[in-house]
């Protein structure tokens, strides 16, 4: 494998892998960047079929990382780990394994939750390492499970677009498709809902998919079917590179705002969306929620209050990104690119000097 002759390496400061025999572990760690701080961003846990598979899915998130560290405004790099594995497999043994390999890194890289990973997994990481955040709290801390604070800001990221697009003041009676009811899913709807949005929803597990019909008052829809739903917006919240140049010619929302990271496959697939009149919120803008929270519990001394007052700054965030590029004729993804790539070369200027 020419990992430097990857598509998806882009200047990556450190790719270390592991392996643990007695727990089966065997796992990569990305640091694309540490200019503005250690390496933030979670673990995943998944099958992958082929090392190459998991290898490129680690670069590409923990770059999207450092952009996202960078927009949120924190000062913390970008990472990612994955653990090449079965979730329905996992064991207390092997997170603490993971852990050990984190410590490894001495703090350059700083580990929470991420698709197959919980915040009970990450207690059994705090087990070898405390680069480690996501972890339980108490009442009015920061931290804590990622996932609702993500779909608060995904929420808020999807009212700024309504009203940018749409003219809309709130979200009474506009159609929200939703794909993916999982962690983020589930709390995006309840505050969908809370607002009057009508919502359709769809999953691959039946029992997440009912809970939100029987909840919110959603309407099932197929999961073939999610993407191209008659909607005002459409809100990724399962997996990556969902719009691609099959999907994109087949989209009827107005607006794809939605939690799921990387949800272009590729960056010229936000030109096809912007032709087709389509407001795409820049997923790793729109989705940061989440590491606002990680990033205030691991530095400790936050409460929840402040979290939550960070995560309301992402509205503005995207309407600035909404307004450069109607202003500039560009896609709001090259928009946010640059934007992002401005802080870090900012710093990067600022230590060297
Ligand atoms: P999750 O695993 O809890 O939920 C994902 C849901 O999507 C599951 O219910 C799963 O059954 C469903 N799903 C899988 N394939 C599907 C398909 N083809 N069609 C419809 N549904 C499908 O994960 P999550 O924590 O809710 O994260 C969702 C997305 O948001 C991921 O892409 C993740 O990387 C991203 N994200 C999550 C966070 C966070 O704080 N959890 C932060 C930033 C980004």
């Amino acid at each position: 494998m020419e990992i430097f002759d990857m598509r998806e390496f882009d200047g990556h400061e450190q790719v270390v892998f592991g392996h643990d025999p007695a727990t089966g572990l065997r796992a990569i760690i990305a640091i694309h960047s540490t200019v503005l701080g250690p390496a933030a961003g979670g673990c995943r846990l998944w099958p992958y079929a082929t090392t190459a598979e998991a290898v490129a899915d680690a670069l590409r998130l923990s770059r999207g990382m450092s952009y996202k560290n960078a927009m949120a405004g924190l000062d913390f790099g970008g990472g990612k780990a994955v653990i090449v594995g079965e979730p329905r497999r996992k064991t207390p043994e092997l997170f603490e394994a993971f852990g050990r390999l984190v410590e490894g890194l001495g703090g350059r890289y700083v580990t929470a939750e991420d698709v197959g990973t919980t915040t009970a997994d990450m207690a059994n990481v705090s087990r070898s390492t405390h680069y480690v955040s996501g972890l339980g709290r108490a009442p009015g801390e920061a931290g804590g499970d990622p996932g609702p604070k993500t779909a608060l800001g995904v929420y808020l990221g999807i009212r700024a677009a309504a009203k940018f697009a749409l003219g809309r003041a709130d979200l009474e009676g506009v159609t929200v498709a939703v794909q993916g009811v999982g962690g983020v899913g589930y709390h995006l709807c309840a505050h969908l809902a809370d607002e009057g949005a009508q919502l359709q929803v769809a999953d691959v597990r039946p029992a997440a998919l009912q809970r939100v019909c029987d909840e919110f008052g959603a309407r099932a829809v197929a999961v073939e079917e999610v993407l191209e739903a008659s909607v005002d917006v459409l809100a990724p919240c399962a997996l990556g590179a969902v719009l691609n140049a099959q999907s994109i010619p087949r989209l009827r929302a107005k607006i794809v705002a939605g939690a799921a990271n990387n949800q272009l496959a590729q960056g010229q697939d936000g030109a096809a969306l912007a032709q087709a009149g389509i407001l795409y919120a820049p997923d790793y803008v729109i989705n940061a929620g989440g590491i606002i929270s990680v990033a205030r519990e691991y530095r400790g001394g936050s409460t929840e209050a402040q979290v939550i007052a960070d995560i309301h700054g992402i509205p503005a965030r995207l309407t600035e990104i909404f307004e450069r590029a109607r202003r500039e004729s560009r896609t709001t993804n090259a928009v946010a690119d640059g934007m992002a790539r401005e802080r870090l070369a900012g710093t990067r200027a600022r230590l060297v000097a």
